[in-house]
């Protein structure tokens, strides 16, 4: 949205700090990609992944524009540019779909493989205790751990599969290795927000919960503030705190080491704040169960 020139501008200052080697990525819904704004995000080592949720019916029912049209046409004319320039082995990090449950995941990842990427990465809706996400008729139902189940068969019994990261991590932490995702497994972030305006905030994500979740007490601006001493704050060592699972349920679990508790945003309610399971841990513990039983019959696990 920055338009080129100010990409330009903002990456210049970005790499005068960052040296070439230290990754840069942009989240983007792709129908704002130019020939130009490509050649400086190659120039300057941007990756690229591009969200988009499925086929066109499933894209277009949530992503619409400022109009309520459908955006499916438009992203996929910015991937077409993506996959087709020169330097795309580089710049096409991959695709970000957000779930709907109500959709064939067969479908959707066919879709998705037929875009080119090399990798794609699947997310769960927001939502939480006192909201529940969208296509979740009750806590204890498990309708996105049956998707996540039908995508991990399809996964398995693909050839020449796309990568699946979040898959991919739910497999690997059950084999013993380490997670590359906020929320599964024993990995902790301590995902911090530049604003627009330069002030610092907590994961975005958090602000799906209540007004202001995501915010932290001290108004640190990036321009004042060094973000190695806010590191070190207190309040800081508090939110990062919350990656932890505190409930009763997830300290007994016998999946905590491969689930984690689900990310922070998902345990909140406001009666516990954020003292809870996920609201997708029956969601979890369906996947993770066939996870274990994919590896086992495979001989990986015991
Ligand atoms: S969210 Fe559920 S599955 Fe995950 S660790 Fe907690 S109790 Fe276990």
């Amino acid at each position: 949205m920055l338009g080129a020139r100010r990409l330009q501008h903002l990456l210049i200052k970005l790499r005068e700090v960052l040296p070439l080697n230290y990754p840069i990525s942009l989240q983007t819904n792709g129908i704002l990609i130019t020939g130009e704004i490509l050649d400086l995000c190659s120039k300057y080592k941007v990756s690229i992944s591009v969200s988009v949720d499925g086929p066109r019916e499933i894209n277009d029912k949530f992503r619409v524009d400022k109009q309520g049209e459908g955006t499916y046409q438009k992203v996929v004319e910015g991937i077409n540019l993506l996959r087709h320039h020169q330097d795309s082995d580089f710049l096409y990090a991959g695709l970000l779909c957000v779930i709907d449950p109500d959709s064939n995941p067969e479908e959707v990842y066919k879709s998705l493989k037929g875009l080119g990427a090399k990798s794609i990465d699947f997310l769960c809706r927001d939502g939480n205790h006192t909201n529940l996400p969208y296509g979740k008729s009750t806590v204890n139902s498990t309708e996105y751990g049956e998707w996540l189940v039908k995508l991990l068969e399809i996964y398995i019994s693909d050839t020449t599969p796309v990568k699946i990261r979040f898959l991919d991590d739910i497999l690997r932490i059950s084999l013993g290795g380490i997670g590359t995702k906020e929320g599964l497994g024993d990995n902790f972030y301590g995902i911090v927000i530049i604003e627009a305006d330069g002030s610092l905030s907590k994961n975005d994500t958090l602000k799906s919960n209540f007004n202001g979740a995501d915010k932290f007490d001290e108004k640190w601006v990036i321009k004042t503030a060094r973000l190695s001493e806010v590191f070190k704050t207190p309040t800081f060592a508090e939110y990062y705190k919350l990656q932890n699972p505190t409930s009763k349920d997830c300290n007994s679990c016998d999946y905590l080491a491969i689930c984690g508790g689900g990310m922070p945003l998902h345990r909140w309610s406001k009666d516990n704040g954020y003292d809870n399971p996920s609201v997708y841990c029956s969601d979890q513990k369906v996947l993770i169960k066939k996870a274990i039983s994919i590896l086992k019959k495979e001989g990986m696990l015991q």
